[in-house]
């Protein structure tokens, strides 16, 4: 998303992170940032309503980083004060944040099956979306002085919403983040005790199998699965064959930050300890019995074999 005129015409490139909770999105926008040519920010857009004292990166909080003011100010982002996130997230049809989240939804889905007519519903919320969004990307990739912003807000609804709205213009690229289901299940149980393996399955399962759907809009050659796993195996290879994805020169990624400008990483707190190394994360392998295992597995196939989980 770094090209300006992007609403006058020709190809718009769009780069995500796709992945559910606990699956170290943060970890990769910081490996992401070690190349010169890529920005990512983790969850991507602050978010004034659940985190109004959100921690930059930097250990700033976010009112209070240069980054993060520069970003609110050259998108003139007082216009949304009343939103979720810094930026609208897909087209804001209601100022209550959980109308508004079922009726983008709803709108998205209506307008990829009837065609983008369906934006006339909402012209003024939908074209201020698309202009705030795309120029978001910008003026990240500006400040940082890099080429390709890769987007970590994990949306569907702005994801698809984008494509609706750009069409066939929209050149989309999905980086799919995945990881052992059973670990998944360890994660999601440290927060909530209440959670089982099926009921973690079956969320893990219904996230990834929406992600590979995304194949649909992105053609085979706009989609890269990426395990976790492989990230700890080889970190460099992995990473390597990612910058060939999204189409950049491969270089040594797994180091510390090499471009404290560009560390205005929000997301998980493993952001402050991290050093470069991406460490295997297999814990569930004796916090969890044999039995929640093979539910876990049971409820996460075909996919969790697929993928090499079993
Ligand atoms: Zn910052």
């Amino acid at each position: 998303m770094t090209l300006r005129g992007n609403l006058v015409g020709g190809e718009v490139p769009l780069y995500f992170v796709m992945a559910p909770s606990y699956h170290s999105s943060t970890l990769l926008a910081l490996l992401l940032n070690n190349h010169p040519d890529l920005s990512s920010l983790g969850d991507t857009l602050p978010h004034r309503r659940l985190y109004p004292n959100q921690r930059c990166g930097c250990e700033a909080r976010v009112r209070d980083c240069s980054f993060w003011q520069e970003v609110h100010r050259r998108l003139d982002a007082d216009r949304f004060a009343h939103s979720d996130f810094m930026i609208p997230a897909y087209p804001e049809v209601s100022k209550d944040y959980r109308i508004n989240s079922v009726v983008a939804r709803s709108l998205t889905a209506l307008s990829l099956s009837l065609g983008p007519g369906v934006w006339k519903l909402a012209p003024r919320a939908s074209s201020e979306f698309l202009e705030t969004f795309l120029r978001f990307g910008e003026v990240i990739c500006e400040l940082q002085q890099s080429r390709i912003f890769v987007n970590n807000v994990k949306s569907f609804t702005s994801l698809l919403a984008l494509r609706s709205l750009l069409g066939k213009r929209a050149r989309i690229r999905v980086i799919h983040l995945i990881r052992d289901p059973r670990g998944y299940f360890l994660s999601e149980r440290k927060q909530n005790p209440a959670v089982t393996p099926r009921a973690s399955g079956r969320r893990w399962l219904a996230y990834h199998r929406r992600v590979e759907w995304l194949k649909h809009y992105t053609g085979p050659e706009g989609y890269f699965r990426l395990r976790y796993e492989d990230l700890c195996d080889d970190g460099e290879a992995a990473l390597a064959q990612l910058c060939r994805f999204l189409e950049v020169e491969p270089q040594p990624m797994c180091l510390p930050v090499v471009y404290p400008e560009k560390n205005h990483v929000l997301g998980n707190v493993t952001r402050f300890d991290f050093d470069g190394q991406i460490r295997p994360s297999l814990g569930w392998i004796e916090a969890t019995t044999a039995e929640e295992q093979r539910q876990v597995l049971a409820a996460t196939r075909p996919l969790s074999q697929a993928c090499g989980y079993s």
